[in-house]
């Protein structure tokens, strides 16, 4: 695409939240059970049954409108959307229109090293539809059926302003809301499991044009990369119809990913009438501000405050701090485990390498591990006083991960403190220097490398626990003299 357009881009991301049960009736949710097996005539779509609200889902979406930095709405309530599809057989899906949970909000991110923020137009809470599965189950491919465990979930749908101004920035976003979801546990956001998805909504607009142009929605986005490349298609494929001096029409686009074609799947003037009507089942809701307030008071501090934190205060690199607030527990792995042992470049060091990579090579998440806060800085602390080598730590951090034992005890049982008696060292650099003859001769012959060599066999002779400052300095001292 040419400079001569800017992109507009607005995202309703739509995350199941992870309540025990559902949104009207208390089937429960779980992913992965025997299709239809947690159903009810409420979340079937049964005619002439009562849905009652989950509380729970209410607070969960009220969390994440604060973390989001909503203003609650004192009197909300739900709405019928009407449309016919066979994963909503009641004809209609109660959402909220017209008096949404939320409004008003932003999210702030860093993008391509700037602070960016993008402005939530509103948070709502509506039920998820039910799943249909095409698939060949009976040996016959052309058989659709419809799974309604989904049905009833509780989906909470954050619609943005059209503040973002590329495919990359909409990403990024579209990142921090996940992060910023699961920080606050509201939502498992397994994009796998289909229950994090976004509709991206894009228009193009001369450069230095205030006006909006007519946008494309591009529906259920189920992956960043997915998003990313659909956007792109379709920033293109609009860029061409204005600069043929035609007119883009408003409609869903269905972008096939294999194929990388798109086709426009409706026209928004027949489609999009959805005759929202109030639901007449569910009585409104009003805030309880003390209530309100308690949600408040108990949201974690947000992942982009705790990124600016660790930079300013512990002096982390900003590409640290991501890293590093990733996910809340290894945030917090961090915060506790710097708290104890003062050493924040320590604690990041150790988390970011040796026990990332020990997570990776077992394939075990941070918060499945046994590595506490306790141990860690007790490493740490170990290495600082100079009781154990960092060489050594990384045998004992091995160590701790695999039995959960603590830090001391497995120096103590190994007998790996470090050697830093001066007789012992000598001793055994007398033992070496001896052995080695040549090397010897090297260095007093000036290659000082031949010290290296020298080094490590001092180091090896004590299975790596000799100081190694100590080392290096009684052997200079007895080549030297
Ligand atoms: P609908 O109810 O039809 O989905 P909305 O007005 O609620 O439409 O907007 C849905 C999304 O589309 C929002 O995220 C909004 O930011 C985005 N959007 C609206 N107008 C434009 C536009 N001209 N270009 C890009 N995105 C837009
Ligand atoms: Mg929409
Ligand atoms: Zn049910």
């Amino acid at each position: 695409m040419g400079n001569r357009y800017e992109s507009v881009i607005g995202l309703e991301i739509h995350a199941e939240l992870s309540t025990k049960s559902k949104l009207f009736c208390d089937c429960e949710v779980m992913f992965g059970t025997a299709p239809n097996a947690q159903t009810c005539p409420i979340c079937l779509g049964m005619p002439g049954v009562l849905p009652v609200l989950n509380e729970r889902a209410i607070s969960f979406a009220i969390r994440a409108a604060l973390a989001m930095n909503c203003e609650i709405a004192t009197f909300s309530k739900f709405d019928r959307k009407n449309y016919f599809y066979p994963d909503l057989p009641k004809g209609y899906q109660i959402s909220q229109k017209h008096y949404p949970l939320a409004k008003n909000g932003y999210v702030d991110f860093e993008f391509s090293g700037t602070i960016h923020r993008v402005h939530i137009h509103q948070i709502h809470l509506e039920e998820e539809a039910a799943k249909l599965v095409h698939a060949d189950v009976t040996g016959n491919p052309s058989q659709s059926y419809v799974d309604f465990n989904r049905a009833g979930v509780p989906l909470l749908e954050i619609v943005s302003e059209p503040d973002l101004n590329s495919p990359e920035e909409a990403v990024a976003y579209w990142r921090s809301v996940k992060e910023i979801l699961e920080y606050i546990d509201v939502s498992d956001c397994n994009m796998e499991e289909g229950n994090f998805r976004c509709d991206a909504n894009l228009s193009l607009r001369m450069v230095d044009s205030e006006e909006l142009g007519t946008r494309t929605e591009l529906k259920n986005k189920n992956s960043f990369q997915h998003v990313m490349t659909a956007l792109k298609f379709e920033q293109k494929r609009q860029a061409m119809i204005l600069d043929e001096g035609g007119q883009v029409e408003q409609n869903t686009i269905l972008f096939d990913l294999n194929t990388g074609k798109t086709s426009p799947m409706r026209s928004k003037e027949e489609a999009h009438d959805y005759r929202y009507f109030p639901e007449p089942d569910l009585v409104p809701f009003e805030a309880n501000v003390e209530e309100i307030e308690q949600i408040k008071s108990l949201l974690p501090e947000a992942p982009f405050d705790r990124r600016k934190r660790f930079v300013k205060d512990y002096g982390i690199s900003a590409s640290d701090a991501i890293i590093l607030t990733e996910t809340r527990y290894m945030a917090d792995l961090f915060d506790e485990t710097t708290r104890l042992c003062g050493d924040p470049k320590a604690s990041s060091n150790w988390i970011i390498g040796d026990l990332t990579g020990l997570l990776n090579s077992e394939g075990i998440e941070i918060q499945d591990s046994r590595i506490t806060p306790v141990q860690l800085s007790k490493l740490i602390m170990l290495i600082n006083d100079k009781t154990i080598s960092g060489k050594i730590a990384k045998q004992v951090i091995a160590d701790v991960f695999k039995t959960g034992k603590s830090p001391e005890e497995i120096v103590k049982q190994k007998g790996l403190s470090q050697i830093t008696d001066e007789s012992e060292i000598d001793a055994i650099v007398n033992q070496v220097v001896e052995a080695h003859s040549g090397p010897v001769q090297d260095y007093r012959n000036g290659t000082k490398k031949a010290l290296g060599f020298l080094v490590g066999q001092v180091m090896k002779a004590t299975k790596g626990k000799a100081n190694p400052q100590l080392v290096n300095q009684l052997l200079t001292r007895k080549l030297d003299g």
